[in-house]
Formats: C-alpha cells, sequence, structure tokens
C-alpha cells in the first residue's frame, strides 16, 4: 500500500464536473481579475467567518503583508510573532519594513505561549501575530488581553485554520483582521496561488484593498504607490465552489485525527492534543517521535508520505542569521522542531490506509530502538 502525505486527486475526482463548469463560466465571462466571482468570493468567506469584510489576495503571504499595511504599520514598527511558523509570517514583517520580534511555543499546542509575550514588548511593538498552527488556534483571550493592555492590534495568521473555531467562534474573527491562504494543499485550497484578509474594520478593509490594487480606488486615482496582489476570478470562483463543503471535510479530518488518536494510542509517540478552547480542524496532524528523521526515512521506504512543520525554526534558518538569535533563545520550538511528524491526513484518507500509517509505524519505531 502507498500512502500519499495529501492526495488533492481525490477531491478533484468527486468533484469534478461542478470545478469545471465554475472555470469555464468565468473564461466566457472574461472575469480574469476582480470582477463578480471575486465580489461573491469575497461576500461568501466573511460571512463564513462571521467578519464584515474579506478581500481577496494572490496569495496567503501578500494577504499577511498587505494586512500589516492595512493596519497602518510604519517602517521600523516591530511586529511579535511564533518563533516556529512558516517562513511567509516573517517575510510578511520584514516586506511590510517592519522588524521581527519572536516569541516561544507552548508545549501543549505548539502555539505562541502568551506568558511569555510581555517580556518581547517593547515601545516600538505595534502588532502581535498569532498563527494558529496545524489548525488550532491560539490562546486568543490571552493574546487579546495582552493587546489590549499594551495597546497593539492582533493580526491571525490563520493560513492554516478555515473553519477553526476558538470558544465556538470563527478563526479570522478573533482579532483585528486575520489573513488566510487558500495554497493547493491547505483545507481549502484555490487551483493555484490565492489568500485573503478578513477584519470588521472597514478603514482597515479599505487601505487593505487600495494596497493591493496599485493604490487606487477607481480607476486612475493613485493616492499612494500599491502593490498588485489581487485575488483572479477562477480561483475564486473554484473556491466559491468549495466553499460549502468545507466544513464536511474538516468534520472529516477530524474523524481521521480521533482515528489515529485511537491507532496509535499504544505507541511510544505523543498524539496532538486539542485544546479545551479549541476546535481543531487538523490542517496537519502532528505528532512527537524519537529518531524523527530516521522514522521518516523509514516511513517513506514503506510507501508512506510525512511531513515535518517545520524542521528549522525562523531564528536557525539562514536567512535569519541577521536576528542574532542562537540555538538556545527558544527552547521549547527548538526542542519540537527535532520530534514532530507530520502523518498524511486528508478528508479522503481511509481508514485502511490509516490503519497501514499506523503498522508502518509500530514496525519503524522497533526497528529504531
Ligand atoms: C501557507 C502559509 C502561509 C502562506 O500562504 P501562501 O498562500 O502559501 O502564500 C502563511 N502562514 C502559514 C502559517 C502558512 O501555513
Amino acid at each position: 500500500m502507498k500512502v500519499p502525505f495529501v492526495d488533492l486527486k481525490a477531491q478533484y475526482a468527486a468533484m469534478k464536473e461542478e470545478i469545471h463548469a465554475s472555470i469555464m463560466e468565468v473564461v466566457e465571462n472574461t472575469a480574469f481579475v476582480g470582477g463578480k466571482y471575486v465580489d461573491q468570493f469575497e461576500k461568501d468567506f466573511a460571512e463564513f467567518c462571521g467578519c464584515k469584510y474579506a478581500v481577496g489576495m494572490s496569495s496567503g503571504t501578500s494577504a499577511l503583508q498587505l494586512a500589516l499595511l492595512g493596519l497602518g504599520v510604519k517602517p521600523g514598527d516591530e511586529v511579535i510573532t511564533a518563533a516556529n511558523t512558516f517562513i511567509a509570517t516573517t517575510e510578511a514583517i520584514t516586506h511590510a519594513g517592519c522588524s521581527i520580534s519572536l516569541v516561544d511555543a507552548d508545549a501543549g499546542n505548539f502555539n505562541i505561549d502568551p506568558a511569555l509575550i510581555e517580556a518581547a514588548i517593547t515601545e516600538r511593538t505595534k502588532v502581535l501575530i498569532p498563527v494558529h498552527l496545524y489548525g488550532q488556534t491560539a490562546d486568543m483571550d490571552a493574546v487579546m488581553e495582552i493587546a489590549k493592555k499594551h495597546n497593539l492590534l492582533v493580526l491571525e495568521d490563520a493560513a492554516q485554520a478555515q473553519g477553526a473555531e476558538y470558544k465556538g467562534k470563527m478563526a479570522g474573527s478573533l482579532g483585528d483582521a486575520a489573513s488566510f491562504s487558500f495554497y493547493p494543499a491547505k483545507n481549502l485550497g484555490a487551483y493555484g496561488d490565492a489568500g485573503i484578509v478578513v477584519t470588521n474594520d472597514e478603514a482597515v478593509a479599505d487601505r487593505v484593498r487600495l494596497f493591493s490594487n496599485h493604490g487606487r480606488r477607481s480607476a486612475t486615482d493613485h493616492s499612494v504607490e500599491g502593490f498588485n496582489e489581487r485575488l483572479d476570478g477562477i480561483q475564486a470562483a473554484v473556491l466559491s465552489t468549495k466553499l460549502p463543503r468545507l466544513q464536511k471535510w474538516n468534520d472529516l479530518r477530524r474523524e481521521a485525527a480521533d482515528r489515529y488518536n485511537t491507532l496509535l494510542s499504544g505507541l511510544d509517540v505523543v498524539t496532538p492534543g486539542e485544546m479545551s478552547y479549541a476546535k481543531h480542524i487538523y490542517h496537519l496532524y502532528v505528532i512527537r517521535i524519537r529518531e524523527r528523521d530516521k522514522v521518516r526515512e523509514t516511513m517513506a521506504e514503506k510507501g508512506v508520505g510525512c511531513g515535518m512543520h517545520y524542521p528549522i525554526p525562523i531564528h536557525l534558518l539562514d536567512a535569519y542569521k541577521r536576528l542574532g538569535k542562537s540555538a538556545g533563545s527558544y527552547p521549547v520550538t527548538e526542542k519540537v522542531a527535532s520530534e514532530i511528524l507530520s502523518l498524511p491526513i486528508f478528508p479522503e484518507i481511509t481508514p485502511e490506509q490509516q490503519e497501514y500509517v499506523a503498522q508502518s509505524l509500530a514496525e519503524v519505531l522497533e526497528k529504531v530502538g
């Protein structure tokens, strides 16, 4: 048996006709950039998140960068985020003209540890970016309380959390603004790169839209220098077609996670926890395991695709030597980085595939001793 890390073909096969029809409709209408399909998806996704405004973007990375600009950051402002995130979060901070300040993770949920945020705040700090890693939100009440106390804004990096909940509220509706990615392998994936910013603040939404479209509100009134980071019509139409199924896909991921929890219960691994505040949507099912690199290699030999999210913490990447943070700076992040292994998970994964993953893992653990 072979179990891929993700299987995008299964979902495509199940909705082929609808996807083709939605793409062809955009083509027939030549509504390639902006237009009614983008407007419709923005409306649908804002409603899905329980937010008033949504602005489509060309990627999750541009959504982060333009959300920061929309929140009003100025060159030299500091932005605090988690040391264990994807580089897109910190790239966006730099490209918005700000400096990066990192905080260690909580060992229980791999998200930013709110107890460590205050020590990182300086008079230049402007925004906090909690990353809802793996599909589970950060502890947002704690984050928002700190933000309020220090007069900071909060941008949720919800790239991995479309449909996740915190105390019954949707990810994306918890901070001052949020960014999502629709990279094809995310829980809601486009057929190319795409992203979105959501917010309840009309002025923020207006600025984000302005920056995404060459700094103009009409055809020629460029009031600032902006960017070209607009969402395209084909991606919007595909996303509108898929959005009504997202909750069901997330529920299937949750069932698959439950099944793994049971199948792996006798093994010497730490399975992921769901916090009491959370509805985890398992964008990734991440275990902690000894001899991770050897395990991953041997799993690949058995036909099981596993991932690592992320094996090198931000401060130890070559790209961030300038931060001057040596090993030991963020101990929780560094420890888990060497132990985490992402097992195959996608809505269509079968119980037989999961049994094969668990059985393979048991054999591999025996072998590595
Ligand atoms: C995927 C991802 C992004 C970037 O999204 P793109 O659409 O690939 O640009 C940002 N942050 C996190 C946490 C992600 O997982």
